[in-house]
């Protein structure tokens, strides 16, 4: 087959804030592939749920609900004029709203029902099935791709992340204490790993990128020795 037209699937799972979306998207974009950003899609579930006030007052959500107006949930993703993609609900942008505090501090106990996530994985090996994809998540490449030709786990301490995420919100301006930033990072690594459904954890054949102690471009440059690898192999 032609070197050029051998796709393949690209499962990138890892810990929250340890940069795997940069990655991702910048590797799409070096080979053509589409990226999909399967955290995205959680957020987008979430933030209808908070539209609609299915969040109940002790934190519970009211799952009866949710359950009905999951099946007309319709999450895409648009280009911008920088080609970034940008997440959609039912054909409004939502890219901003989802990545607020608020969808933030609720997405965990969306992504944790059983019902929310069997449809989004539905969606998402729909939207793998032409392969050339990256997608980026906690499950990627033990539930919603297990055979994906390329999975990559990637790694870095709970306080080199905590450090670049303050670094990012103090450059915006923002006043933020680097404590209560690791706090966050650490709650949401424990969420994560611990919940019934699809835990996040490392596929059995997922290679480890612990990128705590590697520039942006040595990076980039480990991913495509992964990428040209597996593409030679086929
Ligand atoms: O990747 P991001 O932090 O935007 O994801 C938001 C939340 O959605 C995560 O905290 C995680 O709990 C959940 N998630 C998930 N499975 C995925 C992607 C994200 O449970 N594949």
């Amino acid at each position: 087959m032609d070197r050029n037209t051998k796709k393949i699937v690209i499962a990138v799972d890892g810990f929250s804030s340890c940069g795997k979306s940069t990655m991702a998207k910048d590797l799409a974009k070096a080979i053509g592939y589409i990226y999909i950003d399967s955290g995205a899609m959680y957020r987008a579930v979430t933030l209808l749920a908070l539209r609609r006030n299915l969040f109940l007052p002790d934190g519970q959500v009211d799952t009866e609900k949710l359950r009905t107006i999951l099946p007309n949930i319709r999450i895409t993703f648009t280009l911008n004029s920088e080609g970034r993609p940008e997440t959609c609900l039912n054909g409004e942008n939502v890219e901003k709203e989802i990545r607020g505090l608020e969808v933030s501090s609720h997405v965990s106990r969306i992504a944790a029902l059983d019902f929310v996530r069997s449809e989004l994985v539905r969606q998402q090996q729909l939207m793998g099935q032409e392969k050339g994809i990256i997608m980026d998540g906690r499950d990627i490449g033990t539930c919603v791709f297990p055979n994906a030709e390329l999975k990559i786990f990637v790694v870095a301490s709970a306080e080199i992340r905590a450090q670049r995420r303050y670094d990012e919100l103090t450059a915006k301006g923002e006043k933020v204490q680097y404590e209560d930033i690791l706090n966050n990072v650490q709650e949401r690594d424990r969420i994560d790993t611990t919940r019934a459904v699809s835990p996040l954890r490392k596929a059995d054949d997922a290679i480890e990128l612990d990128n705590s102690h590697l520039t942006p471009e040595e990076q980039k440059e480990w991913l495509m020795e992964q990428f040209n690898r597996v593409i030679a192999s086929l």
